[in-house]
């Protein structure tokens, strides 16, 4: 990009509460360093810099550890940490500390010069969000509740599975847009997305609590990642997205792409998105076999019905049998487990690599579901099995510390629903209690 100074000038867009040194080499930057900035070509600005220097609160450091690749070098680059030409290489060195080793703090990173190192220190942050709630079931299950910032609060769940292996269940939103109605998290309203560096964070605290660093090349306990916590995760597809090109890097939590699920409810138009640029792999909630049903259980459907998302899921790119869909169908008592919803399942199916997960329901306080007999469940699942699919019945777990799918919800608005709940002292009672 050449800059041009025959431009005409503009005002130099300065906040004035922008502490800015006199000799500061921004000033006299290449156009990339400029491009970064948000700010015009430099003409010549005569600043009092003397009552900005005294009143301006410093600005709150920057946290490197979610970052992507070239983020983190244009970040070391702005803060005149490192030359514009060494930053990819001191970005690669810092890209192994912060997601091969997992650290919080740039003094032992002994590749990196201790001036360079003390420079970092003074400019950026390698910390963790808040955990404010920790709990591990009886199973082995754990889950926290980790505080992003105020009001932002996100349940993750580990999962142990069979041997030392286990998968992390982590949210992509605060709260969901869609109301299913067999899902806890679907009771509340969306808050936000979460960033990239958010999802990561999810990652990299459970691998402090199961004391997994540096990243082991085989036999880990935190091996698989699915996008599985709360929220719809392609309605924040470029977090996801961001978050997955973290994970997945080789050189840092090197979780593979094939060991990453992404989970939606059927957002069709972005399915071949995710495929293209994550090349996760997909399951569908599908839950039903029939419109008037799905309409019910999964709202969304009466947007995007199962013909359309069906032929969604044949488009996904990279699709094959040994890249399976995995189609989860949630077992609600007299509502969608009979023989006959089975053979329908089966049927639609057909032609499609697919797996199918059946997930005995969670219920939750306040859910109008039943989880349907154990016998059901066998007999739906030997008709699966019938007809070619594996269809493994996802064992409940960590039940004692309501960690089950559909089961998350953030804190802050279970406190808000039991304050809704409890009368406040002196006010009598409600009549019929808000429900939760
Ligand atoms: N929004 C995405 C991902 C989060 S939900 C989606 O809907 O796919 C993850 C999975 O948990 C989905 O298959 C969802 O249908 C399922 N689920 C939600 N509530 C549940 C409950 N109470 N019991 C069992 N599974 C549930
Ligand atoms: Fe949202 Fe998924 Fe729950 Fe539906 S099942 S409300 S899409 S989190």
């Amino acid at each position: 990009m050449k800059h041009s100074f025959e431009r005409p000038r503009r005002e130099p867009r300065v906040a004035t509460n922008w502490p800015i040194r006199r000799r500061d080499w921004r000033w006299r930057l290449n156009p990339y360093i400029w491009a970064l900035s948000g700010l015009d070509r430099p003409v010549t600005v005569t600043l009092d810099l003397s009552r900005t220097q005294a009143s301006a609160a410093p600005a709150p450091a920057i946290n490197l550890s979610g970052l992507t690749r070239s983020e983190l070098a244009a970040a070391l680059i702005a803060a005149e940490v490192v030359r514009p030409d060494k930053a990819r290489m001191r970005a690669g060195q810092l890209w192994r500390w912060i997601h091969h080793y997992g650290l919080t703090d740039f003094e032992p990173m002994t590749d990196i010069a201790k001036e360079t190192r003390a420079a970092l220190a003074e400019r950026f942050v390698l910390t963790r969000p808040e955990v404010v709630e920790r709990q591990v079931s009886r199973d082995g299950t754990r889950k926290w509740l980790i505080r992003m910032g105020p009001g932002i609060e996100v349940e993750t769940v580990y999962i142990p599975d069979v041997g030392r292996a286990g998968a992390l269940c982590v949210s992509s939103q605060v709260g969901c847009t869609l109301n299913c109605t067999f899902c806890h998290t679907g009771t509340q309203a969306l808050v936000r997305n979460l960033t990239a560096a958010e999802i990561v964070a999810q990652v990299q605290v459970a691998r402090d609590d199961l004391e997994e660093w540096p990243s082991p090349k085989e036999d880990r306990r935190l091996s698989n990642i699915v996008f599985m916590g709360m929220g719809e995760p392609l309605y924040n597809l470029d977090h996801v997205a961001s978050a997955i090109d973290i994970i997945a890097d080789g050189e840092g939590i090197a979780i593979s792409r094939r060991r990453i699920t992404v989970s939606t409810s059927g957002v069709v138009p972005e399915l071949t998105a995710l495929g293209e640029r994550t090349q996760a792999m997909l399951a569908i909630s599908l839950h039903a076999t029939r419109d008037e049903l799905r309409d019910d259980l999964v709202p969304l459907n009466r947007k995007y019905p199962i013909a359309e998302l069906m032929a969604g899921v044949r488009a996904y790119p990279g699709l094959s049998n040994a890249r399976r869909v995995t189609f989860e169908y949630v077992m609600l008592k007299g509502v969608n487990d009979t023989p006959a919803d089975a053979l329908a399942l089966v049927k639609l199916m057909k032609g499609v690599p697919a797996k199918i997960n059946l997930i005995p329901f969670n219920p939750w306080p306040g859910s109008i579901y039943e989880c349907s007999d154990w016998g059901a469940i066998e007999a739906f699942a030997a008709i699966l099995n019938r007809a070619g699919y594996a269809s493994p019945i996802r064992t409940p777990r960590g039940r004692d510390i309501l960690a089950a799918c559909g089961q998350l919800k953030s804190e802050s608005e279970k406190q808000r629903a039991s304050a809704r709940r409890k009368p406040a002292p002196e006010t009598p009672a409600p009549e019929t209690p808000a429900a939760g």
